[in-house]
């Protein structure tokens, strides 16, 4: 086991392996991957690709990676699967929050800022690898997708490696890999640090977990929260933690923060329509929601 700090989070990988040095340079090569890839798309460091985008994308077509243009795809196509809940565009309003200075925006500011949220406003020509801005004040930020991505990428690094029995936790962005193992999962507590509220058992499978408690801060008894609802510019409120089960890690992330966004009545319905998800809430109330095929849970509170 060893752990590292990317992209702001802790990512530990595990490996069950006798030949401790091959694990080892196996890591060094997923770490050097999450790095090139937070390079390419944080919207945070200046010379990315996403910044390009923010920067220039109105005024001109920025030409981007296939990688690029092909998450944003990506991205653009589980916005439709949500109706919306989920989109990159979020960043024309979410920029405006400051959750380490405890900053909520005027509501006239907000209000101006959210007209400019629809990823409509995003048009890619593939062909060309091109992406424009059709508005303004549109900005993208790719937060709710890009820690599964890098984790897919890293999972990727140590299977071709030749493991095949390992896990990397990006934070809550985790994907277990077991052709005979089977790993228990745990699910962190949204209102008790260091406590887990559930296990699950994961092989071969993502599992992603979006909670109000990860970058939040109270003022006047409310929380606010970094998980913005694309319609008000507000975070989100039908719950406090949700958690996808899927096959690749950039989809557990993008929809767990979308069946967050939704919240559990329609969040779940929309996970029963999508094959090879599964997903557990826990609503605003503190209760425990599951979708069907959910692997059983063993709820520990
Ligand atoms: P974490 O980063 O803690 O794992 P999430 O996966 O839920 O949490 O991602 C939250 C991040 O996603 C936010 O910090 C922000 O960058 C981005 N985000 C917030 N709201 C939305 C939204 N409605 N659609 C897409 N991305 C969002
Ligand atoms: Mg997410």
């Amino acid at each position: 086991t060893r752990t590292t700090v990317q992209m702001t989070t802790d990512v530990i990988f595990t490996i069950n392996t006798k030949d401790e040095s091959a694990a080892n340079q196996a890591i060094d090569n997923a770490i050097a991957e999450i790095q090139r890839i937070e390079a390419l798309l944080s919207e945070w460091q200046p010379s990315s690709e996403i910044s390009q985008i923010n920067r220039n994308g109105f005024n001109q077509p920025v030409t981007v990676s296939a990688e690029t243009l092909r998450l944003l795809e990506e991205s653009l196509a589980i916005s439709q699967a949500s109706e919306g809940a989920f989109d990159i565009t979020f960043k024309s309003a979410g920029r405006l929050w400051d959750f380490r200075n405890k900053t909520i925006p005027s509501a006239e500011a907000l209000a101006a800022a959210t007209a400019a949220i629809d990823y409509h406003r995003v048009e890619i020509t593939p062909a060309l690898r091109q992406v424009r801005l059709l508005n303004p004040d549109t900005q993208i930020g790719l937060g709710g997708i890009a820690k599964g991505y890098a984790v897919d990428r890293a999972a990727q690094i140590l299977r071709k490696a030749g493991f095949s029995e390992f896990t990397i936790n990006a934070g809550g962005d985790l994907y277990a890999a077991g052709s005979n193992k089977v790993w228990r999962v745990g699910i962190q507590h949204p209102r008790k640090q260091n406590a887990l509220i559930a296990t699950l058992p994961v092989a071969n499978a993502a599992v992603a977990t979006s909670g109000d408690y990860e970058r939040f801060f109270k003022k006047d008894g409310i929380r606010y929260h970094h998980i913005i609802d694309p319609k008000t510019g507000l975070p989100a409120r039908g719950s406090m933690s949700v958690t996808v089960i899927a096959p690749r890690a950039y989809m557990a992330d993008a929809l767990a923060t979308a069946v967050f966004v939704l919240g559990p009545d329609a969040g779940l319905k929309m996970i029963e329509g999508i094959d090879g998800c599964a997903a557990m809430v826990v609503t605003n109330m503190g209760d425990i929601r599951v979708s069907s095929g959910l692997p059983e849970l063993s709820a520990l509170d």
